[in-house]
């Protein structure tokens, strides 16, 4: 999986730089259209159609990091900070996960997965009053 995400952020990368379309495209007309390859992932969905679930996943993938390569180049964010960022909260709000917690229930797990919440958004908003 490694590789194949790095040679998309590398193939993202060239079109960036060789393929006229590509370099016209600004965040907000790439999530135009992620926004329709997340529609057509929906449909494959609704359908249970396997194979092409595989591809607009794929496509949604892509539209994505291509998301990510123009933050990273306006210098908005990086693809890995973001990466890391949602790696931390998922560690924070489902310890269980982990095996450091002993969560047993869908209803336990959610209720769990709030308090987490609501703890880390109260210590964030005291950060950000001191
Ligand atoms: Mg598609």
């Amino acid at each position: 999986m490694k590789k194949a995400a790095s040679e998309i952020k590398k193939s993202l990368l060239l079109a960036r730089k060789n393929c006229p379309w590509e370099k016209g495209q600004t965040i907000e007309k790439r999530l135009k259209e992620l926004k329709g390859e997340v529609e057509e992932l929906a449909q494959a969905i609704e359908k249970n159609d396997l194979e092409n679930m595989r591809e607009e996943f794929g496509d949604v993938f892509w539209d994505l990091m291509a998301i990510g390569i123009i933050a990273e180049e306006k210098k908005l964010f990086s693809i890995k900070g973001a990466l890391e960022e949602v790696n931390k909260k998922i560690r924070n709000r489902k310890p269980w996960i982990y095996g450091k917690e002993k969560i047993t229930t869908i209803e336990e797990a959610e209720k769990r997965w709030h308090e987490l919440k609501a703890i880390e958004k109260a210590k964030k908003g005291k950060k950000q009053a001191i």
